[in-house]
């Protein structure tokens, strides 16, 4: 069984096209972002060929293995850690990936801001948590707020803006309402904070990326429209909540 990757890839594009006309938005305005998990390096190279320059990883040490010399071979990627990051895979995580997007708690901004160094600075989103059926995220406004704080405090940790996963549900409102809480935190960071960019949105996936640029995404994280299923049994396929807590 074959995916075919680059009709995936243009597929995709032509649909963030489609939704930017439609909401009166620019194409450049919207990253598109190639999730690699459980996938091949095969893959993730088939889709670099097909344009994509930005990959997501839920897990250290398999985006290590992956992408092993790709850089070198393949000018101009970008990799960010999308998934869950355990205290133990911080400093692995600090030389591999150019941002951390899913930074949720405080002790994880220290441990990160203690490992980055000033020749390599590492962008950082602070995760939203979009309600009770999403495990990861900072809960409450006020604890990002305070986690944004100590962000800016570590000079070599560059704040980009904010990441959220909607919640896994076909109700496309409850889908929207997420992805309108996150652009309102950024609004009030932006207010509190305006010495630092938070115009990063990273929000939508696979099923959910049209809403998320009507809302205003400015990344977009895409695994299974682009590279078709992962490469898991079961209920991992299903991916858009599990895959990124898997061990
Ligand atoms: C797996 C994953 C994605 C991609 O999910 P698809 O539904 O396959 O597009 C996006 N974001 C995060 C955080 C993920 O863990």
């Amino acid at each position: 069984m074959s995916v075919d990757i680059s009709g995936g890839v243009a597929a995709v594009g032509e649909r963030i096209t489609a939704a930017c006309i439609r909401s009166g938005r620019k194409t450049e305005e919207v990253r598109l972002m190639g999730v690699s998990k459980f996938q091949s390096r095969e893959a993730a190279e088939a889709a670099w060929n097909a344009g994509i320059r930005l990959f997501g990883e839920s897990r250290v040490q398999e985006a290590t293995e992956k992408f092993e010399g790709f850089r070198e071979e393949k000018p101009g990627t970008e990799l960010h850690l999308i998934g869950t990051l355990q205290r133990n895979k911080a400093k692995a995580a600090v030389s591999l990936f150019d941002c951390v997007e899913s930074v949720d708690r405080d002790e994880l901004i220290e441990e990160l801001g203690k490992l980055a160094v000033s020749q390599r600075p590492l962008g950082v989103l602070l995760e939203l948590n979009a309600g009770e059926s999403s495990k990861s995220g900072y809960r409450a406004e006020g604890d990002l707020f305070r986690g944004a704080e100590k962000l800016l405090a570590r000079p070599n940790l560059v704040p980009r803006g904010l990441m959220i996963m909607a919640p896994y549900t076909d109700d496309a409102a409850l889908i929207r309402r997420a992805f309108r809480s996150l652009v309102q935190v950024q609004g009030k960071l932006e207010t509190r904070f305006p010495e630092a960019d938070w115009s990063c949105l990273s929000m939508g996936m696979s099923g959910d990326f049209e809403i998320a640029i009507e809302e205003g995404s400015t990344l977009v994280r895409i695994g299974t429209a682009i590279f078709g299923e992962r490469r898991t049994g079961g209920s991992l396929t299903k991916g858009s909540l599990t895959g990124a807590s898997l061990p």
